[in-house]
């Protein structure tokens, strides 16, 4: 299946210049999400992954299918002020200001193996953090899953450390 094509890129969301991806439609056809979700397991099912780990709010609609396919885990990433027990945090840069990030201390074990997913690669920033948070907790990244690659963005520079696949590329 030509998953790019399920894919509805809307022109100047969330402001001018920008060219949104927008997944929607792909979670709404029951074919291209279940592909989606296959193709992710097949991407990753040679490594020995223990959890899932991906940040909201789109990264739990393509992290969480994908840890139930793998028959693993599932450890959200959020922003400030939402997880409920003990957290630790990480701050990033953004293009304006900084962004902060979420996770729960107790929810990656040190030692276990990491899949990272997050619907978009775009920049980095996101699942950089994110990953500095599982290393912190004692995790090891064995993967990081993309949906879409925002090629040109050149996020993978920032990642480029480690295990990085994407479904779609623009
Ligand atoms: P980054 O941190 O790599 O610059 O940005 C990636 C994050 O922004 C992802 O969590 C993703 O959900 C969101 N994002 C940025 N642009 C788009 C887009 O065009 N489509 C979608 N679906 N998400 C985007």
């Amino acid at each position: 299946m030509d998953l790019k094509s399920k894919i509805r890129v809307i022109e100047g969301f969330p402001k001018e210049g920008i060219s949104f991806k927008d997944i929607t439609t792909v979670l709404q056809d029951k074919d291209a999400f279940r592909e989606c979700i296959y193709q992710l397991a097949e991407a990753f099912r040679n490594e020995e992954v223990d959890m899932v780990v991906g940040p909201e709010a789109r990264g739990f609609l393509i992290g969480a299918p994908l840890a139930y396919e793998l028959g693993v885990g599932f450890v959200p990433v959020r922003k400030p002020g939402k997880l409920p027990a003990e957290t630790i945090s990480f701050e990033y840069e953004l293009e304006y200001g900084t962004d902060t990030l979420e996770i729960h201390k107790d929810a990656i074990k040190p030692g276990q193996k990491v899949l990272v997913i997050d619907d978009l690669l775009a920049t980095g920033g996101t699942v950089h953090s994110t990953v500095k948070m599982i290393e912190e907790l004692g995790g090891e990244v064995v993967g990081i899953g993309f949906f879409i690659e925002l090629e040109f963005l050149n996020g993978r520079k920032l990642l480029e450390d480690y295990n990085v696949k994407s479904l779609v590329k623009y």
